[in-house]
């Protein structure tokens, strides 16, 4: 965990004056995968890991950063057209802060250091968590207040124009809009979000890393996307009204789905599907009936596996292991696939026996070690003020 006192200190001995300090949590996905994209639904909590910004304004244009997590500090000067790609941590920071300025905003110079406690590249978006905060840090320093949508999806093009991963709006979302105790409901066409309380008295969020991501991920992250866009364009001469896949109900496309190559036609009955189990889980835990929301997991990670194939011999492997323990609820993958991480609801009374039994079985089996996180909701990006 990230020590706010110290990081204050590391920044006054980097930088000559006291900091503010700013923060923005990671997300994991409950269910709605691979639904963003397709203008569906997904519904993601905000997790109690952050990364921290400890930021000062500079009476130049000057930005300078410094990530503790790198050990690495950069500069670049907001009045150069041009970015110049000095690391490709930092293009997440400066995509960020370019992506304010495209929209309007004038910024002042800042010097940033940042600090997290969201596991890199672990699947918990620790992307976003940096964006957010960066973001909410600049744009406090410079005394500009834009809605929080509106952050997040300068947040999303940094990830577009800047890193280059083509990525949909809910981890940014989820980073700068969650809040603590609920999971954070999002249509991804009107961008519209609903609270949805958690009883963590009822259940337990464990996240599992499989500790393996294959090479695959973003080579096949695009192909499905492309797959999506054909399965619409297909669709759309039946039903003309369409424009992606969040328009068509799956009676429509058992009705048509005989003119869907075979590939695109899971494809589609998978978006098609998880669009129809995210609405419907989102009312299961309105209505506390965390049974119903647990097989509603199930189904979307054999969703994901049979029908999508973005998942792993790991990760079904701990989907797997963990039906067969005690006070399991639900679990599937969660994330874009080919590695990364499930996500699992347990009773707590279970928690022990299972992340223990869960860790061991996955040895045995997979001779990988597995990395679990007993994960609490958490609120969105802020300001922390003593
Ligand atoms: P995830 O978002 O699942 O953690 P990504 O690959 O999307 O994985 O993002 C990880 C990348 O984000 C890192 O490789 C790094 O470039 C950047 N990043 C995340 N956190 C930090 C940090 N604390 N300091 C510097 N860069 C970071
Ligand atoms: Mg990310």
């Amino acid at each position: 965990m990230v020590d706010r006192q110290a990081l204050q200190q590391k920044f006054l001995e980097m930088f000559g004056s006291p900091p503010r300090l700013f923060r923005a949590p990671g997300r994991v996905n409950l269910i709605g995968e691979h639904t963003d994209y397709n203008d569906g639904f997904v519904l993601p909590m905000a997790i109690d890991r952050s990364t921290f910004v400890a930021a000062a304004p500079r009476s130049d244009r000057l930005v300078r950063v410094c990530s503790l997590d790198f050990n690495e500090r950069y500069a670049f000067d907001l009045d150069d057209a041009e970015r110049q790609s000095q690391a490709p941590w930092l293009d997440y920071v400066e995509g960020v802060a370019r992506s304010l300025e495209a929209c309007g905003v004038t910024l002042k110079g800042a010097d940033l250091l940042i600090q997290s406690e969201v596991p890199i590249g672990g699947g918990l978006s620790s992307s976003a968590a940096l964006e957010i905060s960066a973001g909410l840090a600049l744009l406090s320093l410079s005394e500009v207040a834009i809605d929080r949508v509106q952050l997040a999806q300068a947040g999303q093009r940094a990830e577009h124009d800047y890193v280059g991963a083509n990525i949909g709006l809910m981890d940014q979302m989820a980073a700068a809009l969650a809040h603590r105790g609920y999971a954070l409901f999002l249509d991804c066409r009107t961008l519209e979000t609903a609270d949805i309380a958690i009883d963590t008295q009822t259940t337990a969020v464990i996240v599992c890393d499989s500790n393996v991501k294959h090479a695959l991920a973003s080579s096949e992250y695009n192909k499905r996307r492309e797959e999506c866009e054909i399965g619409v364009a297909i669709l759309k001469k039946e039903l003309p009204q369409i424009t992606a896949l969040r328009d068509v109900r799956m009676k429509d496309f058992q009705r048509y789905q005989e003119q869907l190559p075979e590939v695109i036609r899971r494809r589609c009955r998978h978006v098609i599907s998880e669009n129809a189990r995210t609405l419907e889980a989102a009312q299961m835990l309105r209505q506390h009936n965390l049974a119903a929301f647990g097989q509603l997991m199930l189904q979307s990670h054999q969703s994901l596996r049979d029908d999508y194939e973005v998942s792993s011999s790991e990760l079904d492997a701990l989907v797997e292991i963990a039906r067969q323990l005690p006070g399991l609820i639900g679990a599937r993958m969660t994330g874009g696939g080919f590695g990364g991480c499930t996500v699992n609801f347990v009773e707590p009374f279970a928690v022990e026996h299972f992340c223990n039994t869960l860790a061991t079985r996955y040895q045995q089996v997979t001779k990988r070690t597995a990395t679990l996180y007993h994960i609490h909701s958490g609120d969105g990006a802020e300001e922390l003020k003593d």
